[in-house]
């Protein structure tokens, strides 16, 4: 018999609901000795082909069994700028878990026996913050090229930080615009802290600024300053890693009422604004009895458990419950945050479509009108397609909506860049070898070409552009 995955430590539900404290707790040194000895150290190891940036996990799995956990430091950062970040948010079982050989040829997700490889990525990125261990692929590529050359990156999620460190890593001068006033993009403003702590993404900010990335906040190219702007200011390339920000609406009556969110509003004022820590932060931020949640993604999923504490901090007796088209064997989001948003109290209700928000006297959110679904046909997303039944109305009670049912692309640079070719749901084309626009010397990558994705394919894109851009300018 395989033995079982070694299972992480995590605060109990009770407990977490009451604070944006870290929920999963990460191996210890010996967790994760026990974990990674469980790899067969495959001769073809096949988990490889599941990482979208192809770290080297057998080797770096090899390395915490001999524990030298600074070369397995070395080996994730060849491939993976952050992995303390990617060890917390990777769809693993989706990804490089689902391709170990401990899963089922043919299953859509990762068995229970597939490695932890996440959660050991975790263990090696938290030592190597820890240790403060400086990457050898610095240390090699420091004097690889003169600083003559200056690269302006438009955006500071996962695509343009992944960019800046792949370019300031081979002494590449990087200025990083953003728009909000704090760096990080999703990472910031949409992951919650208790799934992802701001010391590690500020770590790795900062060890960015420490190889002289310049970041420029409240900067939105588009407005402040245009692309052409920038190139004639003497930045040699631009890379456009602006992400998918804009929401997406149900396009049903009431939706205009007070109190119906975006996810991405509610997540922004919550995360980014620190709107549980009112009144010390001046954010405000409505919570009612009756959260009602529409999606079944991750940002779904991260709105329904930020709804359940900002209720429990202000002592509100409610409930906070997630309507989905479809059922749980098609959502979107992560297991792993299904289970935990489940384990914390948050209420599902599959097969079900809103088709009204229901006013109060005073023009605020009161009740949802919904229609129960049935599973038809796959549609364009390969998806059982949801066929609403007729005569199937019914009520639910809801004094805040947030809507989580999608992101498209903001497009204030795109409309500000004559010639930025772009498809028919605004996301930027490119060459899919070099990530260069249709504008020769501007390249993109994340979400703003890929439409939502995940952190890793968008750092993937940010690196793979670089190489590109490096390429580029040195035969200059
Ligand atoms: P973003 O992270 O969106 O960053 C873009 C940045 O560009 C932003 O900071 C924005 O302010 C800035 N910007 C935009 N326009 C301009 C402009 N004109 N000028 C200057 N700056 C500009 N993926 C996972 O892998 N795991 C998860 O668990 C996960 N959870 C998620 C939860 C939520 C709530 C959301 C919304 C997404 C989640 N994702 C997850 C998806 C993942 O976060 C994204 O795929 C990823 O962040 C995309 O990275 P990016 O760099 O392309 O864009
Ligand atoms: Fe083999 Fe899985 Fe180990 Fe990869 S992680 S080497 S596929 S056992």
């Amino acid at each position: 018999m395989l033995q079982e995955m070694v299972k992480m430590k995590e605060l109990s539900p009770e407990e977490r609901v009451k604070s944006f404290d870290e929920v999963v707790l990460g191996y210890s040194e010996e967790e994760a000795l026990e974990e990674a000895k469980r790899c067969l150290q495959c001769k073809k190891p096949v988990c490889i082909s599941g990482c979208p940036v192809g770290v080297d996990i057998k080797k770096f799995i090899y390395e915490i069994t001999q524990k030298d956990y600074a070369a397995a430091y070395n080996t994730i950062k060849e491939k993976n700028d952050f992995p303390a970040i990617c060890g917390r948010v990777c769809p693993a079982e989706y990804q490089c878990r689902r391709a170990c050989v401990f899963t089922k040829r043919n299953s859509h997700v990762a068995s229970e026996k597939a490695i932890a490889i996440g959660f050991l990525e975790r263990f090696v990125g938290d030592y190597g913050i820890k240790h403060n261990i400086k990457c050898k692929t610095e240390i090699l590529n420091t004097n690889l090229y003169e600083k003559k050359y200056k690269v302006a990156i438009i955006g500071s999620g996962p695509a343009g930080l992944s960019c800046a460190s792949e370019l300031a890593r081979k002494n590449i001068q990087c200025t990083v615009f953003e728009s909000l006033h704090q760096l990080g993009g999703v990472l910031r403003y949409g992951i919650p802290t208790f799934r992802l702590p701001r010391e590690v993404l500020d770590y790795e900010i900062n060890y960015l600024k420490s190889l002289n990335v310049e970041f420029k906040t409240n900067f939105i190219i588009g407005r402040t300053k245009t692309i052409n702007d920038l190139l004639n200011d003497g930045f040699e390339a631009v890379f456009i890693g602006t992400g998918a920000g804009a929401p997406t609406w149900l396009n049903i009556e009431g939706e205009n009422l007070a109190n119906v969110y975006s996810a991405n509003e509610f997540l922004t004022r919550a995360n980014l604004m620190y709107a549980y820590r009112f009144p010390q932060y001046h954010t405000p931020l409505n919570i009612g009895k009756y959260v009602v949640v529409i999606g079944g993604g991750n940002t779904a999923m991260d709105a329904a458990r930020v709804a359940l504490r900002l209720q429990k901090i202000k002592g509100i007796f409610g409930k906070v419950t997630v309507l989905y088209r479809r059922t749980e064997a098609e959502m979107p989001a992560r297991k792993i945050e299904i289970d935990h948003a489940k384990e914390e109290g948050v209420e599902f209700h599959f097969l079900v479509q809103p088709v009204k928000f229901l006013s109060d006297s005073n023009g605020y959110v009161r009740g949802i009108e919904c229609l129960r679904c049935k599973l038809g046909e796959p549609d364009a997303s390969n998806r059982p397609r949801p066929i609403p039944i007729e005569g199937s109305e019914f009520e639910i009670p809801c004094d805040i909506a947030i809507i989580a049912i999608g992101l498209k692309p903001n497009q204030t640079i795109i409309s500000a860049t004559k010639g930025l070719n772009t498809d028919k749901e605004g996301n930027i084309i490119v060459n899919p070898e070099t990530m260069e626009t249709s504008i020769e010397n501007i390249f993109a990558g994340g979400d703003i070409v890929g439409g939502e994705g995940t952190v890793i394919e968008a750092m993937g894109m940010g690196k793979k552009a670089a190489s590109h851009i490096i390429r580029k300018i040195s035969k200059k």
